[in-house]
């Protein structure tokens, strides 16, 4: 395939796709067929033989979602992607791909909540254990290694307590034993943070968050070599079938186009409200990548472009002062999910990460007191006066 375009600004608008090759069309077509017609019987057996280019049938590939598929290949550096129904899709894709019963998985301090689950339906089902590795060391990572590890799987930054991951350490250790390295990149984007070009090899998405942009499609991507991406695509994507339809591929095509403007916007806006909530006398805690004070600010200026749009913060009380802030919010709205437009608060200890126990939530940082905002694209001034009315009437009313 090859990346046309080298700079991500132009990438996200034009890679991918040729207006020339659909009669001047300058937004992609929505290719909404199921199916492709062969014109005789023999060119069907070609093309179900692999002998011929061309579509067939479209569980197994759709103009529409190719074109995608191509862009976020070229956006994150990777030889292929492909496009699923959700981002749990892509996760179960790639976890079921790279797996067999009784291997072993290597995993982050701290994983998304549905990954979570799916890893420990993994081992009650097929036997496959995990560690959870804080990876803080190339040694602390390596003495967990064992003969039948078959990935290690990283989250950075780590939500919703923010820790970073240093990508390039991960990749060198996995190097030595011949392990992918499968990066969840949902929360940095290949506008942030690049993990194949730090020696990574497997890149996915939940395109619900940023991809997408806009709170209105649920949907995940993957991306990695050649050989990779068609073995998943051969099986687990096709005969597990999490495909996207095209025209979610296409409101995806849509969103990217605005990524880094988008991205740029979201991390300016939030490095003023982090400013603005480390000095407020009833916040605790804030926990913020782009934090210059941050214990693991080394590695996000190493690996990340910026501090993104997520912030995570303590409230000084207790669970209900939590809850009390987000019932006194307007225009923020309180809802999971992140990377819209519209700012989004929640209460992970309640909400994303109520399935995960409760010694497990505090070993991972994730108190009573703990809220997360995704930063919307709104001007920051009004998410702060909104946070800070919030905030000031919790300490009037106590
Ligand atoms: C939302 C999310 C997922 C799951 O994606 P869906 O699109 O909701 O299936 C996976 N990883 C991270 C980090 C997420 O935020």
């Amino acid at each position: 395939m090859g990346e046309k375009y080298k700079r991500i600004e132009t990438a996200v608008i034009h890679e991918g796709y040729d207006s020339k090759d659909h009669l001047g069309s300058l937004a992609a077509p929505i290719f909404q067929t199921s199916t492709f017609t062969f014109d005789t019987a023999e060119q069907g057996e070609r093309r179900f033989a692999g002998e011929e280019a061309g579509y067939i049938y479209s569980r197994l590939s759709n103009p529409t979602v190719k074109v995608l598929e191509e862009r976020i290949a070229a956006l994150e550096g990777g030889e292929a992607g492909l496009a699923f129904a959700s981002g749990m899709a892509a996760v179960s894709a790639v976890l079921v791909a790279l797996t067999k019963a009784s291997d072993h998985i290597i995993c982050s301090q701290g994983l998304y909540g549905c990954t979570f689950g799916l890893l420990q339906m993994m081992k009650d089902k097929y036997n496959i254990s995990h560690d959870f590795c804080a990876m803080e060391s190339a040694e602390q990572l390596g003495a967990l290694i064992r003969p039948e590890t078959a990935c290690i799987y990283v989250e950075t930054p780590i939500n919703p307590t923010m820790k970073m991951v240093d990508l390039e350490m991960v990749a060198n250790v996995a190097k030595n034993y011949n392990i992918p390295v499968v990066v969840d990149n949902t929360f940095s984007t290949p506008y942030l943070q690049k993990p194949l070009e730090l020696g990574c090899d497997i890149v996915l998405h939940s395109a619900t968050k940023y991809i997408c942009g806009h709170g209105d499609v649920v949907a995940g991507l993957v991306v990695g070599k050649k050989e990779f991406i068609s073995s998943v695509a051969m099986t687990t994507q096709k005969d597990i079938g999490g495909i996207i339809s095209p025209f979610d591929a296409w409101l995806l095509l849509r969103g990217l186009k605005t990524l880094p403007i988008r991205m740029d916007r979201h991390s300016e806006n939030t490095l003023k409200i982090f400013k603005k909530l480390r000095n407020h006398p009833i916040i605790d805690k804030v926990y913020y990548p782009g934090d210059l004070d941050h214990p693991d600010y080394h590695i996000t200026v190493k690996q990340m472009k910026q501090g993104g749009g997520l912030i995570s913060f303590e409230v000084n009380g207790s669970k209900q002062a939590a809850q009390k802030l987000l019932n006194h919010l307007r225009l923020i709205k309180i809802a999971v999910s992140l990377g819209d437009a519209e700012s989004l608060i929640q209460h992970p200890a309640t909400m994303t990460h109520a399935v995960v126990p409760e010694e497990s939530r505090r070993s991972m940082g994730i108190s009573d007191q703990l809220v997360r905002l995704s930063v919307g694209l709104e001007a920051w001034e009004d998410i702060w006066e909104d946070l800070e009315q919030a905030l000031n009437s919790l300490t009037e009313m106590e």
